[in-house]
């Protein structure tokens, strides 16, 4: 098949009888369900996008040479990243960058992890089958192009003993096989675009340790698989709102669930690590990561830029020309530039992996994970400070359309240098729906913490990605040169 439509997708979630809850209620159709219907047109939109801008976002997959979409590509050379790069940011764009786990980000990982099948078999090969499931998983994936949700996280119970991870009953682990393929039970966090998607995964997070093998496991398994359930987040999103009054929230409710496996068969061929943990530990080195940051940092450039074009024109708006917002908009223009800066360097010096397998630079991305978390957060309170209460006087479409309170709002609530009353509201509607609303501050959340916390990704950085060799020369001929004067 390759590349699906809007309509492809949406048929798909109709036909599996996935088990979602929402605010208390079992789902029937997510794509019929006040609450769900936006995200699911979204996401819909996301696969039409991917036919309308054909040239950026397809490519002839091998070996069948069927159209589909870039993010299933296992690079091959420079041009190839380029290519990918232009169709991930023309699917970012069909959110502005606001829905983060849109079916390319799971793509990307998958084409990762099926790029390096050495690394799932084991130096000696013990893993064979797992290394021949997850290469036929993703020629599915592609093929199908099947949109995927994720739970890669523990459940948290007790942090002081979490980490040990053994003893525990709540996280998901093995509890038996058949002649069919191994029972799992427990449960994972947290499965962004669960009730938009047409399979579930779990693969290695978080290092286990050595002894916790039942917990080292690595699946896939679709949605309807007897026994899997998502209990979703309060819904953020705006049933039967004027998209005009709710232009974020009425769309782009991504969802994110509690997932839970209630003693679940995963069929021997859906089986990617089964209870070896060295296997489970050296994911890193399939350069998955990488791969989840190129989407992630170009979906978050998207956001920023669309963030400084919102916050320069709510400023337009109400002729706000001061020192302290003009320096509030350079400081976005400056996230914007750094963010550009780590996405074209990461091209500039993209590597062969081996096996003729490229990816761009990961040194150059890989401190987004640490910034990000907190610029994001400070793009909010930027267009907070900026709009101030203009953020509250911000009429409906329908109060704007009431002949009994036009005439007055066109006279009393216009905006600076001639805009209209509409534009203006307009403009801090959506500004409000980007900070305020139940969808702006799951979006907070969502940047604090969906590639894990900036503070464990600082740590990681620190202790374990930054080549230090530079800084620690420079310190050495400094110290030296302290000792010459002595
Ligand atoms: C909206 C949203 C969507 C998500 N979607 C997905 C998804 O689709 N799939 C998925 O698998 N996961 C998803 N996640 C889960 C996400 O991966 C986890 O929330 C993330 O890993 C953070 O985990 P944690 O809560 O254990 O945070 P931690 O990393 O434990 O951080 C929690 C707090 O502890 C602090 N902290 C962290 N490390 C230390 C330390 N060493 N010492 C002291 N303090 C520390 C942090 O500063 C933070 O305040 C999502 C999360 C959110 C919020």
């Amino acid at each position: 098949m390759g590349a699906r439509t809007g309509s492809q997708f949406l048929e798909g979630l109709r036909k599996t009888r996935r088990e979602i809850w929402v605010d208390g209620e079992k789902v029937a159709d997510v794509t019929a369900h006040p609450k769900l219907r936006g995200g699911a047109q979204s996401v819909a939109a996301i696969y039409d996008r991917q036919h309308e801008y054909a040239g950026e976002c397809l490519f002839a997959a091998p070996p069948s040479g069927e159209l589909t979409t870039v993010s299933h590509m296992i690079p091959r050379s420079k041009d190839d990243l380029r290519r990918r790069h232009a169709g991930l940011v023309r699917l970012s764009e069909g959110s502005m960058g606001i829905m983060g786990r849109t079916p390319d980000y799971m793509n990307m990982k998958f084409a990762a992890f099926a790029s390096a099948p050495k690394v799932w078999a084991g130096a000696d090969g013990r893993n064979e089958r797992g290394a021949r499931n997850i290469v036929a998983y993703h020629q599915y994936l592609a093929h199908g192009d099947i949109s995927l949700t994720h739970t890669i996280i523990q459940p948290t119970i007790d942090k002081r003993t979490d980490s040990k991870v053994t003893g525990t009953t709540a996280m998901v682990r093995k509890i038996g096989e058949t002649a069919d393929g191994i029972i799992v039970r427990g449960a994972k966090v947290l499965a962004t675009l669960a009730p938009y998607a047409d399979e579930q995964t779990v693969y290695p997070g978080q290092p286990l340790p050595a002894d916790a093998k039942e917990f080292a496991l690595a699946f896939a398994i679709p949605l309807d698989t007897p026994g899997l359930k998502f209990i979703c987040r309060d819904s953020a999103a705006a049933p039967g709102a004027d998209p005009f009054d709710k232009p974020l929230s009425s769309r782009f409710d991504e969802q994110d669930a509690f997932c839970i496996f209630d003693d679940v068969l995963v069929p021997w061929d859906r089986v990617f690590i089964d209870g070896d943990v060295p296997i489970y530990n050296s994911m890193r080195e399939t350069s998955y990561a990488i791969s989840m940051t190129t989407q992630s940092t170009i979906r978050a450039l998207t956001k920023l830029e669309f963030a400084y074009g919102l916050a320069t024109r709510m400023a337009e708006l109400i002729g706000d020309y001061s020192p302290a917002t003009t320096e509030m908009l350079g400081e976005l223009a400056a996230y914007v530039r750094l963010t550009a800066n780590a996405v074209e360097l990461s091209l500039e010096q993209a590597w062969e992996r081996g096996d003729g397998v490229w990816f761009p630079n990961g040194a150059a991305l890989e401190p987004m994970r640490s910034i990000l978390p907190m610029w994001m957060p400070r793009v909010a309170e930027i267009i907070t400070l900026i709009g101030s209460h203009n953020l509250l006087t911000t009429p409906t479409r329908s109060e704007l359309a009431d002949p009994r309170l036009r005439p007055l709002l066109d006279e009393m609530l216009h905006g600076a240098d001639g805009a209209t009353a509409d534009e203006r509201a307009q403009v801090f509607r959506l500004a409000w729906d980007f900070v305020g609303s139940a969808l702006g501050g799951r979006g907070f959340l969502y940047e604090r913490f969906y590639l894990t916390s900036a503070s464990r990704n600082k740590q990681m950085l620190h202790t374990r990605f930054f080549d230090r060799t530079r800084s620690q020369a420079l310190l050495e001929d400094m110290l030296s040169r302290g000792r010459r004067a002595d």
